[in-house]
């Protein structure tokens, strides 16, 4: 056991060759241990003489967290001088990068600790700079220079996709107020391979990043998948022209989630004259209500109609989540033509004006969306093949529903569980 005080400081900092000069404890804050480098005076290198120390620069740096606080590495640098009149050095700073490397705000451990956080944890730079109590920009200037050097920056890694996705991705919350800050991902989504991400969500950073892969290269491209975004398919547009644009499954029934939703909260605040309190049927009523309609059992579906029986007097929230449903069985559909005639003939239903304003609204994107829509049935890549997969295996009951129903009616045709369909209105 080592019992020498000076001994014990050295070995919880924790760093090879320094002094530790003292510890500033602000009550229950940031944690200052100050450290100097130890060792021999060093010689010129331009003459060989002794050096002279000209100054004592202070640079704070942000460390590893330490017995529960955060802590800042206080180094108290040397700063050389050659006194030897006819040598041209005059002078410079003593470095160690096993304590820090030049300019860096963070300790080579801490930048280490971070950049496997990200990279191996998925942990994000935001919450690291929580944890350290430090700057955003600290904790991603720290990743990005440990991390490019870990990236295997292959050509051949992009390959020769045939079918290529983009999609937003929240990147991070910035400054005071969080604003957001997007990037967009580049997948090839027959691969399942991220090829890149670049910054923002409009068109022309992937326009750019297109532009350089060359005509070859985008001539090979069969399928473009996307989510409702216009600066995508404007990207497509200009950058594939042949290529066939696939709306993403997901996004598409998401946005119909969302629909629903946006018009449960005007419902609320129209009957109730407030917004969602936590004892109001449609308040109550929301998750069973974006909850796919095969996965409500006999209880969850007694107790949705019930709430909407006693939330919805104008049965506006059921319409909506009705379309819901009916914008989920696009997916049943297996012959493209069909399937093309069912969105089609579905958002002319959708915009009926006895229909609610937000499901009208849903008619319209999914007509001008239509022909991406459609188009799945044709391609079947997405942006999110594992959420299509679970949506299509998940679509089984209602399958049977809708098989019953065109028998009981005796047409064969698939727009018959459109919104109209007395089977839905019964529900
Ligand atoms: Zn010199």
């Amino acid at each position: 056991m080592e019992v020498d005080p000076t001994r014990i400081c050295e070995l919880l900092v924790g760093l090879p060759d320094v002094n530790v000069l003292g510890v500033i404890d602000e009550s229950g804050g940031v944690l200052r241990v100050v450290i100097e480098i130890r060792g021999p005076r060093p010689v010129c290198a331009g003459c060989g003489w002794p050096a002279q120390v000209k100054d004592r620069p202070v640079v704070e740096l942000v460390d590893l967290p330490c017995f529960g606080r955060s802590v800042r590495l206080v180094w108290r640098k040397h700063r050389w001088a050659c006194v030897n009149g006819s040598c041209p050095v005059r002078s410079w700073t003593g470095v160690d990068v096993r304590i820090a490397v030049a300019r860096s705000a963070m300790t080579d451990r801490a930048g280490r600790w971070v950049t496997r956080q990200v990279g191996e944890h998925g942990r994000t730079v935001n919450e690291l700079a929580g944890e350290l109590e430090c700057a955003w920009h600290t904790v991603n200037d720290a990743v990005r220079a440990y991390g490019e050097a870990l990236v295997d920056d292959d050509p051949d890694r992009i390959g020769e996709p045939t079918a290529l996705g983009l999609d937003e991705t929240l990147f991070a919350r910035l400054g005071e107020f969080g604003r957001q800050h997007w990037s967009t991902s580049i997948v090839d989504v027959r691969a399942g391979v991220l090829l890149d991400v670049v910054p923002g969500r409009s068109g022309a950073e992937p326009c750019r990043w297109l532009a350089t892969r060359g005509d070859a290269w985008l001539a090979n491209i069969a399928y473009a998948t996307l989510d409702l975004s216009g600066p995508y398919r404007a990207v497509f547009d200009t950058m594939t022209p042949d290529a066939i644009q696939v709306a993403d499954p997901f996004h598409v029934v998401k946005l119909a989630n969302q629909k629903l939703d946006e018009c449960r909260r005007r419902v609320q605040n129209e009957t109730c004259g407030h917004r969602c309190r936590k004892d109001d049927p449609l308040y109550r009523c929301r998750r069973l209500l974006t909850r796919a309609d095969e996965r409500l059992d006999e209880h969850g579906r007694t107790k949705l109609l019930g709430l909407l029986d006693a939330g919805d007097p104008h049965g506006e929230v059921r319409t909506a989540w009705h379309a819901k449903e009916v914008v989920r069985s696009i997916y049943e559909h297996h012959d493209p033509e069909l399937a093309g005639e069912f969105v089609d003939r579905l958002g002319h239903d959708l915009q009926d004006p006895s229909c609610p304003i937000e499901v009208r609204s849903l008619g319209r994107t999914l007509l001008r969306w239509k022909d991406q829509i459609a188009a799945w049935h044709r391609a079947h890549v997405s942006n999110g093949p594992t959420e299509a997969a679970i949506i299509r295996s998940a679509r089984r009951s209602v399958v049977d529903v809708v098989d019953e129903a065109v028998e009981a009616v005796g047409e064969r045709v698939l727009w018959s569980v459109s919104l109209r369909s007395p089977m839905w209105r019964a529900a």
